[in-house]
This record gives structure tokens, sequence and C-alpha cells, in this order.
């Protein structure tokens, strides 16, 4: 098989010591006469890869293995040291994960790490991520009564009541759980949380539905 300037092969590298990938820099017909070490970089005669048979040179270069895909690189005995942004170097933290850590919210007297960084930003309390899920039990259950036809559409000109199931566009179905007498602002828990939106308060709501023009007789 014949061999290109810029092929790939096999081949061992008196530098590396080892078998290597290489790159042909010189063929002439079959045999390979110079190649490229691609570890180290070494330009060298070519010598066949020891794992090719054993023999150094056997066959004179005419042996060329064809590189495959196959990682065949040891990795690297990588020293496992870990710096910090600061330079400080720290522990190997190889091993079984630790609890998450950083924190002492559940106890609240766990002993913070000695060597813990001192300025390590809170974590946020997972009591958010209950909440959440209480949030949103709490919606389920409060929507789970309500058919989607008996919600009213959320308008920011009406008024609404505590416990009224409402439709917004944006957030589905929810139910109002607080209103702001002054403002009227609602505070609707959806599925996705609560949420605020804007209504009438009761106090400025005319005594008839504002839309039903029908109605407008009083006054
Ligand atoms: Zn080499």
């Amino acid at each position: 098989m014949a061999s290109n300037a810029g092929d790939i092969v096999k081949a061992h590298c008196s530098h590396c010591k080892v078998d290597v990938d290489a790159q042909v820099v010189a063929a002439v017909g079959d045999e390979i006469v110079t190649i490229t070490c691609r570890t180290c970089g070494t330009s060298q005669r070519f010598r066949v890869a020891d794992e090719d048979g054993g023999g150094a040179d056997r066959g004179a270069g005419r042996r060329v293995v064809d590189v495959e895909p196959r990682k065949n690189k040891k990795p690297r005995n990588r020293a496992r040291r870990v710096v910090s942004t600061t330079g400080r170097e720290i522990p190997d933290v190889s091993g079984p994960p630790r609890p998450f850590e950083g924190t002492n919210w559940a106890g609240g007297s766990a002993a913070t790490e000695p060597n813990a960084p001192p300025s390590r930003t809170p974590a946020v309390p997972t009591f958010d991520d209950a909440s959440d899920e209480a949030r949103f039990k709490r919606w389920d259950a409060a929507t789970d009564r309500v058919d989607q036809r008996y919600a009213r559409p959320h308008r920011a000109n009406e008024s609404y009541e505590v416990g009224e199931a409402i439709l917004d566009k944006a957030h589905g179905m929810g139910i109002v759980e607080k209103v702001d007498g002054d403002e009227g602002t609602l505070t609707v828990l959806f599925k996705q949380g609560y949420i605020e939106l804007p209504s009438v308060p009761r106090h400025l709501r005319p005594q008839h539905d504002p839309f039903d023009d029908d109605a407008d007789e009083e006054d």
C-alpha cells in the first residue's frame, strides 16, 4: 500500500520510545522514509511500530499500519491538582461525591468546613424549591375543581374576588389569592407560581358590568 506525505501511520518514535501516530514526511513508492512523531514532533527515519510484529525495522519500512480511528493513546497521567483562580491549591476531591456543601440551612448547626472559602456566596435555600412544589400542589388542587369554562377571562378593567378562578392568556388558569384593595392588584396563583395582575379596585368599580352596555341603566 502506497503512502504519501501527510498520511498518518503507526511508527516507533525513537524519541518517545513508544509507538506513536506519525505523519509521513517522505515516502518513496511504498516505502516510508521519514516521519514526524505526532506526539513529540520529532522528525526521524521511519521505524515500524513495535506492536506490529516485534522486530524493529522488520520489513524495512514496508509495513505501513493503517491508522484506525481508534484512540490508542494512553491517557496522560495528569496530576490531580486543582488550583483556584487565586492560585490557592484546592485539595483533590476525587472520591465519592460529598453532600451539597456550603450551607447549613437544614440543620442550622452543621459545622462549616474549616478550609472552606470564607466568602462563599450563600446558596439559595431549598426553601424556595419546596414552596414551588407546595404552590404547584395548591394550584393543582384549586384548579382541579374548576371547569375552565367557568373561569373568568382576566381583564384589567374588571374586579375580582379572592377565590375566583380566572383565565389569563399568558398564564392559563389561576386562582385569585389576594386582592389589593387600593390598587386592585390581584395576586393570582398560576401553575408557574404567583403572578400579579392588574384589576379595578372594587370600590371604583361600577355596580354593573362595565362591558354590558344593556345594563347601563343606573345613574
Ligand atoms: Zn515522539
